[in-house]
Formats: C-alpha cells, structure tokens, sequence
C-alpha cells in the first residue's frame, strides 16, 4: 500500500519572532522538514533560512486595506521582495482565484497551497491552467478550533493514502490553543495597550495560554513523524514539481 505523505507547513500571520524560533528549535530537535508561509520582514527569517529545514514561500494579504499593496501583482511583488527564494504561496485568509494565481505564475511561483480540503482521504496534487499547482490543505489550526474538532490522534494514521498537508499558526502552537478563544482575548488584550501582536512577549502570552491544544497536537504529531521517517513527504515544491512532470 502507498503511504500517505505528510507535510508540516505554517503560516506567519504577524507572529512574534520567539514563537517562530520555537518551532525551528522543534523542527531542529525531531530532525524534521517544514514549510513557512512569510507576512513580513523579521531577524527570524534568517534563522529560518539558516537551520536548513524550511522551505520558504509567501503569505500574501490580497484583502482591502492590505499592507502588502493594493493589487494582487503589488502584493506578490511585495513580499517577493522580502523572500526572493519563495518557491510558492498560501494567501492569508486562504484567498484563492484567477488573478492570484495569475500573480504567482508571472513571478515563478510553482504552487499555491491554499485549498482547504481537510479531512478527504486521497488528496493529490492539481496543476492549474497557469501552470501553478494546488496543493490542498488536510488539517489547518484554527478552522479545527472554530469547527468544534480539536485535533487528535484520528489524524495520526497511515491510511488511506494522499497528501496530508497540515497547516499550524505560530500563534495558536504558542498558545497551545484549545479554542479561538484565548486568541481572540490576547488581540483585545494587546490592542487595549497599543501593543502589535509582533511585538508580544512570552509575558502577554502567559494569561492566554491553555494546555492540551494545537501546541500539545503539533509536539504529539513531530514525534509520530520523527519515528515514521517513511511517512514524510519531501518538501512542498517537489510535490508540485513531480505534479508537473
Ligand atoms: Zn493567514
């Protein structure tokens, strides 16, 4: 039987730089491989670039009042600029259409991995007209939190086959969020005092912070894939590269 392949990816989303470091010094202690999703420049990029164990590619913002631009071309071309190596894209709010795709072609982009089909047994890479490959989500953070699923062990299994791209927020691992509610009252929190949520130190966190969520879930799933080395997928832009052919 073919194994699934799974993938670790997250999303920037304006985390603070320490719970980016976390999850390099995880990836870095079970020997694993991921790919980061960047929404603005920070020292953390070079220390992602230089573990040697992300892959790199753009969270663009393409909503109104965006601070990446105003069109989809100035958006990717923005955050290009930030990660000139980025080999695809998940766009924040996972926003997805023809002219998205058509930004990420005309700079090279290879995939685009923002279709969230979580829980579908099977999934497998789909190369778009432009040439750019989507490459869908099987569990993503906080949609699990806002559906009442919390993760557990029923995504931890061999069967059946397919990707298995799962997509976590620094901000929610470092929460160790069980709901969206500790979120929701950290942003108020933050906001009343006029700090930005990358500014936030492990202090503003420390009221927020709950036991047993998407944090404990992301530790309990790196030690299933350290210990299951045939189960990882390669990174990201090799799938979209074999989808091609
Ligand atoms: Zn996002």
């Amino acid at each position: 039987m073919i194994p699934p392949r799974y993938h670790l990816t997250f999303d920037q989303d304006w985390a603070p730089d320490w719970a980016v470091d976390d999850l390099i010094e995880l990836l870095d202690r079970q020997g694993l491989t991921g790919t980061f999703f960047v929404t603005h420049g920070s020292p953390v990029l070079d220390r992602l670039r230089r573990s040697g164990r992300f892959e790199l590619g753009i969270h663009p913002n393409f909503l109104p009042g965006s601070s990446h631009g105003n069109t989809p071309a100035e958006v990717v071309g923005s955050l290009m600029s930030l990660v000139p190596e980025a080999v695809g894209a998940r766009a924040h709010y996972l926003v997805q259409g023809t002219p998205t795709l058509q930004a990420y072609a005309a700079r090279g982009l290879l995939y685009d991995a923002a279709s969230l089909r979580d829980d579908v047994a099977g999934l497998e890479p789909f190369v778009s007209w432009t040439g750019v490959v989507d490459l869908p989500i099987w569990f993503e953070d906080d949609v699990a939190l806002q559906r009442g699923r919390p993760p557990g062990p029923h995504l931890l299994t061999s069967a059946p086959a397919g990707l298995r791209v799962f997509n976590f927020h620094p901000v929610l691992v470092a929460l160790d969020a069980c709901d969206l509610q500790g979120y929701a009252g950290l942003k108020a929190n933050l906001a009343s005092r006029g700090v930005r949520l990358t500014d936030a130190t492990p202090t503003d966190f420390a009221p927020f912070v709950q036991r047993g969520g998407v944090g404990s879930f992301l530790r309990t799933l790196t030690t299933f894939l350290e210990e299951r080395p045939h189960l990882r997928g390669t990174f990201l832009a090799e799938e979209a590269r074999s989808a091609r052919g």
